[in-house]
């Protein structure tokens, strides 16, 4: 891979563009914006050319939150519908970091307990504390996209919910917490193929759950419940990235270098010294 001539920013080449109403189909799942190479073949390198100052950052983070409850935070939020990659992201993005710093909640259809308190009860319980980057594989998002689909809520209950959500998303940002909220975006024929391929493989037969079907049933009723969150909820505190999910590979870049752009913005050092280096040399040295 040729060296890197200069950087295009993933954020500002994969944020949601405020302002008028987002729809779903008018963002390109099978495109790969800002990336350094020419495809596929070069990802692999570009990767690993990430990965060092990754762990670096992650590592800042960290060292920040180990003495200070008030450090800041990452949450990595994933949204996105079946084999949209969320457990790819993790795997191949999020892998590349000491999974020490990495706090990851995966929320699943609500147990008892948590329907028996607000939708915000188990996301609170769930948040990153000072130094982690937290990661959700689904959130409170699904409150106002299955639960809609579903028809479990009227309307008003969901413009309700976009105004919650916006004022705790402010709220995160307001006491350190950097969210990265990504909509991963796979198109109705590339989810046909992976579930296919999932059904083509007893190996993969694990992965594959019946109900997936169901919701590609309703394959419009969601893409136009993505398009109203990415419309309602894309806030200058909390914006929405939306990924081209039908490549892995640059889906996988993609969220790591959004990882990046993220850290960097922190612009962390390293916490100095609380006690005499030249004291603590002499001691070690006569020990
Ligand atoms: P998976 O992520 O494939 O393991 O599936 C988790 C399932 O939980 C998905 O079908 C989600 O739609 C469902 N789920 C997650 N959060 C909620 C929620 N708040 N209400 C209803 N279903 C949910
Ligand atoms: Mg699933």
């Amino acid at each position: 891979m040729a060296k890197k001539v200069k950087e295009v920013s993933v954020s500002d080449a994969l944020r949601v563009r405020p302002g008028g109403p987002v729809r779903v189909a008018d963002l390109d799942p099978d495109s790969a914006p800002a990336f350094p190479g020419n495809g596929k073949k070069d990802a692999p390198d570009a990767m690993i050319a990430m990965s060092a100052e990754l762990s670096d950052l992650q590592e800042r983070l960290y060292a920040a939150g180990r003495d200070n409850p008030d450090a800041p935070r990452l949450l990595l939020l994933l949204q996105g519908l079946d084999t949209a990659g969320k457990g790819g992201v993790i795997r191949h993005a999020v892998g590349l970091v000491d999974p020490q710093g990495i706090e990851i909640k995966a929320f699943k259809v609500p147990t008892e307990e948590e329907r028996a308190h607000h939708y915000l009860w188990r996301i609170r319980n769930a948040l990153p504390t000072a130094g982690m980057i937290g990661i959700f594989d689904r959130s409170h998002y699904e409150d106002v996209l299955v639960v809609r689909v579903d028809g479990h809520i009227d309307e008003a209950e969901v413009a309700k919910r976009f105004d919650e959500i916006n004022a705790f998303e402010a709220e995160l940002a307001a006491s350190g917490t950097t969210l990265i909220k990504c909509f991963l975006n796979v198109s109705r024929d590339e989810q046909q193929q992976r579930l296919l391929e999932r059904l083509a493989d007893p190996e993969k037969y694990w992965k594959y759950n019946p109900g997936d079907v169901d919701t590609r049933l309703n394959w419009d009723a969601y893409m136009e419940a993505y398009g109203d969150v990415l419309t309602h909820t894309n806030t200058d505190v909390a914006p929405w990235y939306a990924i081209p999910a039908d490549k892995k590979w640059y889906r996988n870049w993609a969220v790591a270098q959004l990882l990046i752009e993220h850290l960097r913005a922190l612009d962390l050092g390293w916490p100095a010294a609380d006690f005499d280096v030249e004291a603590e040399i002499a001691r070690v040295r006569a020990s």
